[in-house]
């Protein structure tokens, strides 16, 4: 795998946030609405570095494990002003480690991860937001609560509200891969019709952030109402493996 330079992410980035900044502006949107978190990913320490020197503050990763072998322990796992978002489906023995390094967890999609994320924060005194993922693409490969599900989701949330160490904040999911722009922005909206379901269903809990849009994607993800865009290989180049 050949690593991008420095100033080759630099480029990436003004780049990236040029698109989000026309993509915000088609949508009638200031582009100061959207975070890029740049998804760090099979790249090795030294492009993390370069993005946070160009101005980036929001990382992802989607493995635990890749994060505490690549990251955890290192001066990069705390630079000032960062947020860790873990943004993969995370297992339920994976939780302290999420509580432990992340501030955000993007990819929940059941009650037991929400409480003992929060449980293992509270012992830590710290505390994350969570993000409900969904499957808005109906593929069973993808994790997340299915769409429809809608009684569970509000069932969770619930419970979820009782948790002294998560704010549930948003919802997140991923479009279909490869598909036609159509149905991609289809899994966007409907991603924002289950929030409004949700906020109209539990009054005064309030769901602003959509975490959707990728390298692919992002630009229809923007025009759809996403808060939160998660980029790797835009910014960083290809990956060997996803
Ligand atoms: C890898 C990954 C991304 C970023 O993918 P790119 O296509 O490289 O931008 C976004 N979200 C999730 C959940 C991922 O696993």
């Amino acid at each position: 795998m050949s690593v991008l330079t420095a100033a080759d992410i630099r480029t990436n980035i003004e780049d990236v946030q040029a698109r989000m900044a026309q993509a915000a502006a088609r949508a009638g949107r200031s582009p100061d609405t959207v975070t890029l978190v740049a998804v760090t990913k099979t790249f090795p320490p030294a492009c993390i570095e370069a993005a946070y020197e160009a101005g980036l503050r929001h990382f992802g990763e989607n493995r635990v494990e890749e994060f505490e072998g690549k990251i955890a322990g290192t001066a990069i796992a705390h630079l000032p002003g960062m947020t860790w978002h873990m943004i993969g489906s995370i297992q339920s023995r994976k939780t302290a480690s999420v509580a432990e390094h992340f501030g955000v967890a993007h990819s929940v999609d059941r009650f037991k991860i929400a409480r003992r994320i929060s449980d293992r924060a509270a012992e830590l005194d710290r505390r994350l937001d969570l993000l409900i993922e969904v499957n808005t693409s109906g593929e069973q490969s993808k994790h997340g609560y299915d769409a429809d599900a809608l009684d569970l989701i509000e069932a969770d949330l619930h419970q979820m509200l009782n948790l002294p160490a998560v704010r549930v904040c948003g919802l997140m999911t991923m479009a279909p891969y490869m598909a036609e722009e159509a149905v991609i922005r289809q899994a966007f909206r409907d991603l924002r019709m289950v929030r409004d379901t949700l906020e109209a269903r539990i009054p005064g809990i309030g769901l602003p952030e959509l975490s959707m849009g990728m390298s692919g994607d992002f630009e229809i993800a923007i025009e759809e109402g996403a808060t939160i865009i998660r980029v790797g290989s835009a910014l960083f180049g290809a990956r060997t493996y996803t």
